[in-house]
């Protein structure tokens, strides 16, 4: 049979099964556990989704699956459900991601690390631009996502983790502590990255695009968060910038090899490799944002340099990396 193979109305005669039997008792007759993830809402009513998107199968395969056989998750049974234009919504709203937190943090050491309450207007306006910034997908969040008083919680679960707060703390993640000490350290770095962050939330420029996913940042690294970084690994990738670049080195006499380990395209691969080289951003996130990119910010690196650079923050400037690698000589 073929997983996810289901069609409305085997899920319509599903959950007519699922009213007349009452939760408990279809869960039970086919082996299922309560939904953790995600629930079907359908006519003012939410079911086990993992468990109704499982026994749709009988309807048209003739067995139901059992719930070892299939994910849940929002690849699978969640996506198999909305694919056929039901809502499906998360039980629990997503941790919070870096960028996030960023935004909180900065939030709560304006207000002299002291929490806010969900009434505070920059509670409300916090929670307003979370809701806009384009870091979990909208099927991963239920109607509490970043409401004001989801907001006001973390603010308290940051201030009481500060080293100066005599209490008991609240809750609040591993990320969390993370990010506070982040900014307590580098103050000056992380305020300016939340500053960029909120700007280019307000002008559209960090909102447009699909939501960041953790795999899609797995082998970066950066202090700002996903969205900053994702902004300057697209600079990067302006191809009128790195020609004008490359023609200017060129013009100078230099050639296209790597500035930190001395890699020439050229030379290993030949007319196949002739003008290629990567350009790395010099700057750092939180200092770049304003103004246009000069051509001595932009450093000729090859490609596995380049991806040694980003892979673990704080970055390494291109005449560290090449330190890295003559030692190793
Ligand atoms: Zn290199
Ligand atoms: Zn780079």
């Amino acid at each position: 049979m073929h997983k996810g193979a289901i069609d409305r109305e085997a899920v319509l005669k599903t959950l007519d099964e699922y009213d007349r039997m009452g939760r408990e008792a279809f869960l039970a007759a086919y082996g299922y556990g309560e939904a953790r993830s995600y629930l079907l809402v359908h006519e003012g009513k939410e079911y086990d989704s993992k468990a109704v998107a499982g026994v749709a199968h009988q309807h048209v395969h003739g067995r139901a699956l059992r719930p070892d056989e299939f994910s849940g998750g929002r690849d699978h049974a969640a996506r198999w459900l909305r694919d056929l234009g039901f809502h499906v919504k998360s039980v629990r709203n997503p941790d919070w991601a870096r960028d996030e937190l960023i935004l909180a943090c900065d939030l709560v050491a304006k207000n002299d690390w002291r929490g806010l309450d969900a009434g505070n207007p920059r509670v409300v306006e916090l929670s307003q631009l979370l809701q806009l910034m384009p870091v979990h997908a909208q099927a991963d969040r239920n109607e509490t996502f970043r409401n004001p008083n989801g907001v006001a919680r973390k603010t308290f679960d940051i201030a009481t983790r500060h080293p100066d707060y005599r209490g008991k703390p609240t809750n609040g993640g591993a990320l969390d502590r993370i990010v506070l000490q982040d900014f307590l350290d580098r103050p000056a770095e992380m305020e300016n990255s939340a500053r960029l962050l909120r700007e280019g939330i307000a002008s559209g420029e960090l909102t447009a695009a699909a939501p960041v996913s953790d795999d899609e940042m797995d082998d970066y690294s950066a202090p700002e968060g996903r969205l900053l970084l994702r902004q300057h690994l697209a600079r990067e990738r302006n191809r009128g910038l790195r020609k004008r670049k490359i023609e200017a080195v060129l013009r100078q006499g230099g050639t296209l090899a790597c500035e930190a380990c001395g890699f020439d395209f050229e030379r290993q691969y030949g007319e196949r490799g002739a003008g290629y080289i990567e350009c790395h951003h010099v700057v750092p996130l939180h200092e770049a944002g304003e103004g246009r990119t000069k051509l001595a910010d932009l450093a000729l690196i090859c490609a596995n340099c380049h991806r040694v650079i980003h892979r673990q923050a704080p970055w390494p400037t291109p005449k560290q990396l090449r330190e890295i690698v003559e030692a190793r000589r």
